[in-house]
């Protein structure tokens, strides 16, 4: 990488941030398209926001990633916010324009722009969600934003609950015609009975990550058909039981890593307007 007296840096923030590959995906573009440009990543807390989003300023920063646990609690410090992050309460991009920084939420846009990949668009579907978290609310915006029909989130009755209920009611403000409802994932009849008339079923918990990967929150296999069309959040291993499990059911399935990768190219777009080379990254960063 050829560093000079007019590089310009971006970056990564949260904690942990060793394991990323955001520091070798990112530099791999700028160094492709010939980008004066590099990026490191930063262990920041959530204590240490507010002097990192400084920091992007006083160091003329074209930008940074926003990871866990920071994505919310930047919020406060950037001056505008994209109307995805607006409805969901988080950021995981933060761009710098002139002085001017602006928060996006790209998670939800690498979801749509893979199934996009893969020949679908949300616009008019029912989806079937499961989970609240993170990843979960980031897709719900999106996919509301996008025109979604129906979206039914699934989740346990746990410490998201309360969350994600907050988390709909700020989506459906956004995003009026989009018909949005939580339901108990611990009540099978229901769940399946939403899954049969659904279009997308997408998997946002935790469930079928290693170690675990036997797992699948779906182990009714019966309600696969092969119009619907499943999708999975996790992508260590990045063909989960719930993708494998479809597939061999006749269904179309995109995986998680493919969000992954086209959160990434949308990151790098808003930062650079250019494209991402997803299949080049794929193969360095992921074979
Ligand atoms: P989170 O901790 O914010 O949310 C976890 C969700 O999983 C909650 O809804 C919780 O209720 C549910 N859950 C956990 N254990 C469960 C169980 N045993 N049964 C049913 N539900 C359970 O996590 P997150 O940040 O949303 O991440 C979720 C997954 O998505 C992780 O595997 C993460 O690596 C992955 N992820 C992928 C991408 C991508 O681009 N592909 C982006 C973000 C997160």
């Amino acid at each position: 990488m050829h560093l000079s007296g007019t590089t310009v840096m971006l970056g990564l923030m949260g904690t942990p941030v060793e394991h990323s590959k955001s520091p070798a995906m990112y530099n791999h573009c700028f160094a492709k398209y010939g980008l004066d440009w590099a990026y490191l990543a930063f262990n920041v807390t959530p204590e240490q926001t507010g002097a990192a989003v400084q920091a992007i300023r006083t160091l003329h920063m074209r930008g940074a990633n926003v990871t866990m646990p920071c994505k919310s609690a930047v919020i406060p410090y950037l001056d505008k916010l994209s109307p995805e992050a607006q409805a969901i309460g988080a950021v995981n991009v933060i761009v710098n324009d002139g002085g001017v920084l602006t928060g996006y939420n790209t998670d939800g846009m690498g979801y749509t722009q893979n199934l996009r990949r893969n020949g679908v668009e949300v616009k008019g579907k029912k989806i079937v969600l499961l989970g609240g978290g993170g990843a979960a609310s980031a897709i719900a915006g999106q996919a509301a934003l996008e025109g979604a029909a129906e979206i039914t989130v699934f989740n346990r009755k746990d410490e998201f609950w309360p969350r994600v209920e907050q988390t709909l009611q700020s989506i459906a403000k956004a995003a009026p015609e989009c018909s949005l409802s939580l339901h108990d994932l611990d009540d099978g009849r229901d769940l399946y009975k939403t899954i049969r008339r659904c279009d997308i079923l997408s998997n946002a918990t935790r469930v079928g990550m290693a170690p675990d990967v036997e797992r699948s929150v779906i182990t009714d296999r019966s309600c696969f058909r092969p119009e619907l069309v499943v999708t999975d959040v996790v992508y260590a291993p990045p063909e989960t039981r719930l993708l494998r499990d479809a597939r061999a059911a006749g269904c179309k399935t995109c995986d998680g890593l493919g969000m992954l990768l086209c959160q990434g190219a949308e990151a790098f777009r808003l930062y650079s307007g250019l494209e991402m080379p997803i299949e080049e990254i794929r193969a360095l960063l992921y074979a």
